[in-house]
């Protein structure tokens, strides 16, 4: 399998096998590229930028990412959350506006500062 590493710029092209040995990964320059490509393999995560409605003037919805990467299968499901979700204050970016999904640790904050 091909995958190209996101982790930074560089973007380089990976040739993942999985044989006797485990999952062998070519191409990477650096660490972070092969554990990117066992993760990918394994347990694939995203971090999720979007937005969400609000009722603030001049913000029909502010844009939303999460604090930290969730499992790649669960980005639809998120999704579908995230709809029903409504700004109806003025807030700083980095506020809260879904917590712990998925029972996680992981937040989804705006990012954008809505305060004039
Ligand atoms: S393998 Fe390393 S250098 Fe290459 S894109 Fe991934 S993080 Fe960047």
């Amino acid at each position: 399998m091909e995958l190209i590493c996101i982790v930074c710029p560089n973007s380089c092209r990976l040739k993942v096998t999985e044989g006797a040995n485990g999952i062998e990964v070519e191409g990477a320059r650096c660490k972070r590229g092969k554990q990117f490509a066992y993760d990918e393999m394994t347990c694939p995560m995203r971090t999720v930028c979007t937005s969400v409605r609000t009722t603030v003037k001049g913000f029909p919805v502010v844009s939303v990412r999460t604090s930290a990467e969730i499992p790649k299968d669960k980005i639809f499901k998120l999704m579908q959350m995230l709809a029903n979700v409504t700004v109806t204050t003025p807030l700083p970016s980095g506020s809260v506006v879904l917590s712990k999904v998925f029972d996680s640790d992981v937040d989804v904050i705006t990012t954008t500062d809505m305060e004039i």
